[in-house]
């Protein structure tokens, strides 16, 4: 009789079925999960992009994907997807504005009429910068022609700034992705709000002439100069940041250490490793050390400059190993850099309340889990990544077990008090495996531990195993008495989940998001 029960089980399923009545449907693995609905979709797209791809689906096919299942959003409330692009790239939940520029992109050219009106009216908030209108002018360009409407946000873009502002942006943000502000400004041709305006965008286009901007002043001044000494009075005098300076001055200790105050926190994150091999930033150089762990640890300045955790955690992998991850060239590494970057990272997060349950953090270690990467950054795995996402809930939580599973459990040397390099570590000297979501909650039974909540970090591309997760969960549930909820943390933006989308015991967030945690904390408060 086992054999038509086995057949047809809805409490014990193969994953390599579908549950019976369920709405599941094929992952890219060949197992069975959920699919997300497009909004989800769309979340994990603007908050993880499709770069890299992943294990299964190929870059190309996956921001194929992403696209498709944006334009159906636009299709049904385009003005939704807008509200939702401009709050994620306001907010810096997401490590790369480029889904965002290209999602309105999107939205300005395949919407219905109020919807492009409203892409357009919102650029200046979600492309708050020169490279950043560069982007959105090449993702625009594939949708869609240069009509007036475009034409005038781009103008507008740059008649909204202060003539200070913009003396900044055009000198900042010269050119990206072959546009330049020279371009966009033929192209737009805005009427300018005032004759400071007009005489910037006279020095733009024409290449030459005088403005009464003091940083454009500041700028051509130290393009002409020759003299190192000149140059580091220039970037004094006039704020002037790295890319206002002539390239050849970069290997200076001296002008690094007159552009320090000006560099803003992803610029100073991004040139710790050139700063080390100017020999500015070395072992002994105590007060510019100082200056910088303060900086680097400093809850205002990472609030303000909305710097994201994969950033930080980028740039500790790159500074910790002593040479660009391109291969350029080698620094001494100062030891109380990493560490302050460790403490930075955690703080990049915000507050996130400690909800004293009993947890486990689940991280998927299998292999597909170890290729691809996040975010565009080499070395950052899905793997690697939800590992270093779950130390932040690991660290202020009492009751945690954090396991590691491929088909089966997987030691995993970390603790509370591990750096993020020791995780890095820990991680990457894993091998390669099969992937069985349901292991976390079979431990709990098996083990008679009791769980309030599990939190899984997955690609939710499950396959081996004889009973489905959220199965596996409900069993864990009947046998302890324990209403106990599960948190799937989506690493990778392909449109699956292991969660059952109608348990509400049972939540499906987006991976390295910086409002992860605590959205996780709530859920597990109720
Ligand atoms: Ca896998």
């Amino acid at each position: 009789m086992t054999y038509l029960r086995k057949g047809y089980s809805r409490k014990e399923t193969s994953q390599s079925q579908a549950i019976p009545g369920s709405s599941q449907v094929e992952n890219s693995a060949g197992g069975f999960s959920w699919k997300v609905d497009d909004w989800k979709r769309l979340d994990r797209f603007l908050i993880l992009g499709s770069e890299g791809g992943t294990y299964y689906i190929h870059q190309e096919k996956l921001t194929r994907e992403n696209a498709e299942a944006v334009e159906r959003c636009i299709k049904e409330d385009g003005a939704r997807v807008v509200t939702r692009v401009v709050e994620i790239s306001e907010s810096g939940r997401a490590s790369k504005n480029d889904p965002a520029l290209f999602t309105l992109a999107m939205c300005a050219s395949l919407g219905d009429n109020p919807t492009r009106k409203a892409a357009l009216e919102n650029l200046s908030r979600v492309a708050r910068i020169g490279t950043h209108l560069f982007h959105f002018a090449s993702y625009v360009e594939d949708f869609r022609g240069w009509g007036r409407g475009l034409r005038t946000a781009i103008g507008n873009w740059y008649n909204s700034k202060s003539p200070e502002d913009l003396g900044f942006q055009v000198t900042k943000y010269q050119q990206r992705d072959k546009w330049s502000n020279r371009d966009l400004l033929r192209l737009s041709h805005p009427k300018a709000p005032s004759p400071e305006h007009q005489q910037i965008y006279s020095w733009i286009t024409k290449g030459k002439g005088e403005t009464s901007s003091k940083i454009i002043e500041g700028f051509e001044r130290a393009q002409a100069t020759t003299n190192e000494t000149e140059l580091a009075y220039l970037i004094k005098e006039y704020g002037l940041t790295i890319e206002m300076v002539p390239t050849q001055f970069l290997t200076s200790s001296l002008i690094w250490s007159f552009l320090l105050p000006n560099l803003g926190y992803t610029a100073l994150i991004r040139n710790l490793g050139n700063m080390s091999k100017s020999g500015l930033l070395v072992r002994g150089n105590f007060p510019t050390n100082e200056a910088i762990t303060t900086r680097l640890t400093d809850p205002d300045a990472i609030k303000k400059s909305k710097v994201h955790p994969i950033g930080i955690l980028t740039a500790l992998l790159t500074y910790s190993q002593g040479h660009g991850i391109r291969g350029k060239g080698e620094w001494e590494v100062v030891p109380d850099i990493v560490d302050a970057l460790d403490q930075a990272f955690y703080i990049s997060f915000g507050n996130v309340t400690p909800t004293n349950k009993r947890l486990v953090l689940a991280l998927d270690v299998s292999g597909s889990m170890s290729w691809g990467e996040i975010a565009g950054i080499e070395k950052l795995t899905p793997r690697l990544a939800s590992a270093a996402l779950a130390m932040v809930t690991y660290k202020i939580e009492k009751k945690v077990v954090l396991l590691g599973f491929q088909d089966k459990l997987v030691e995993l040397d970390i603790s509370r008090h591990s750096t993020l390099k020791g995780v890095e570590e820990a991680i990457s000297n894993l091998s390669f495996g099969r992937t069985d979501c349901a292991q976390p909650m079979l431990w709990a039974s098996e083990s008679k531990t009791a769980i309030d909540t599990f939190s899984i970090y997955t690609d939710s591309e499950t396959w081996f195993g004889k009973i489905h997760p959220s199965q596996a969960l409900d069993k864990y549930r009947r046998e302890t008495n324990i209403p106990s909820k599960l948190a799937v943390v989506g690493m990778v933006s392909n449109g699956f989940s292991i969660a059952d989308p109608d348990d509400s015991g049972m939540l499906d967030v987006v991976g390295f998001d910086t409002a992860t945690p605590e959205i996780i904390s709530q859920f597990i408060e109720g």
